[in-house]
């Protein structure tokens, strides 16, 4: 049997530490727990990566903590317009959806993207259609709300700036979610979810749903989920670049990966980190910000949930 693991983020960015208090510490680290254990689970039960990565990011999606799903950042018009992504590192099947709105679970989406359609990425109008024709329920705003979101919205909501939610001086909430496993088998899977960035205008679209850019999957090489601030992650095109780099230079995923996030994405300014898997059950967890949310789970016996450095 293949060592089996996983590895899940919730955001990445300047934590101040000295505004965190140790119970919403442990609450963030509760969280975190729960969704690696839920992930972990599957995979002990025989599951495939691909289950596990999407109920962990479910789990995540489902804590109002985080900016994906319950929780997401507001757009500069006080709506919710999220992303997610999910690839199949076996098959190289991909799945991802793009300015969403009411839908509970993007990731279960973007899941079905990949398994019900002939296609990879809907986004907008087009996704919302497909959801409706598998008869997603569509919920309310007020599911979504959050009020520390929507107070960081309103201290920009008149300026041209956007931010990421857990960048920035006070910020206490964060992130992006994404999950990375490797099954029994030896298969690898990623997937990530996102509100994007608070205050963004214009159908901006970040990295997360973007296959390559945030999110990646193929069993020669690794998995991937990414976060950080986007446009330096579409750009430097982060998770596809970690494959690569373990493909064609012969990289470890730790090597290959700590290359990308504290050198090449730095290079041109990108802040964040990213979660990475290979198909031995390997794990690295680099980021070049002050923190990033994230646990990790392997049959080895190792397990880790931190938050800083
Ligand atoms: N990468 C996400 C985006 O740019 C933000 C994040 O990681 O929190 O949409």
């Amino acid at each position: 049997m293949n060592t089996f693991s996983i590895a899940i983020h919730g955001g990445a960015g300047t934590l101040v530490k000295g505004m965190m208090t140790p119970a919403l510490e442990a609450k963030y680290k509760a969280a975190l727990q729960l969704a690696l254990d839920a992930g972990y689970k599957v995979l002990e039960n025989n599951g495939t990566a691909t289950e596990a990565v999407e109920k962990a990011v479910v789990v995540l999606e489902d804590s109002p903590l985080f900016n994906a799903g319950k929780g997401s950042v507001f757009t500069a018009t006080e709506s919710h317009e999220m992303d997610a992504s999910i690839m199949d590192g076996k098959t190289l099947n991909a799945g991802a959806v793009s300015l969403i709105t009411g839908i509970k679970n993007p990731v279960a989406l973007a899941r079905d993207v990949m398994e019900k359609s002939e296609h990879v990425f809907l986004a907008g109008a087009g996704a919302m259609q497909f959801a409706k024709e598998l008869d997603y329920t569509i919920e309310d705003a007020s599911y979504f709300y959050d009020a520390f979101r929507h107070k960081q919205w309103i201290e920009i909501k008149d300026t041209d700036s956007f931010q990421l939610d857990h960048a920035k001086k006070k910020d206490s909430k964060f992130g992006t979610v994404g999950a990375v496993a490797c099954d029994k088998d030896g298969n690898i899977a990623a997937a990530t979810s996102t509100g994007g960035m608070t205050n963004k205008k214009w159908g901006r679209v970040g990295d997360s749903p973007m296959i390559g850019a945030g999110n990646y999957a193929n069993n020669k090489t690794c998995a991937i989920s990414c976060t950080g601030s986007g446009e330096f992650f579409i750009r430097g095109v982060v998770a596809y670049d970690v494959a690569c780099l373990m493909e064609h230079k012969e990289m470890s995923l730790e090597d290959a990966s700590n290359e990308v996030i504290n050198k090449r994405i730095l290079e041109i300014k990108g802040d964040g980190g990213l979660i990475a898997v290979d198909a031995k059950g390997n794990i690295a967890m680099p980021f070049n910000t002050e923190g990033m949310y994230r646990a990790s789970k392997s049959s080895t016996g190792q397990e880790e949930v931190s938050i800083y450095k």
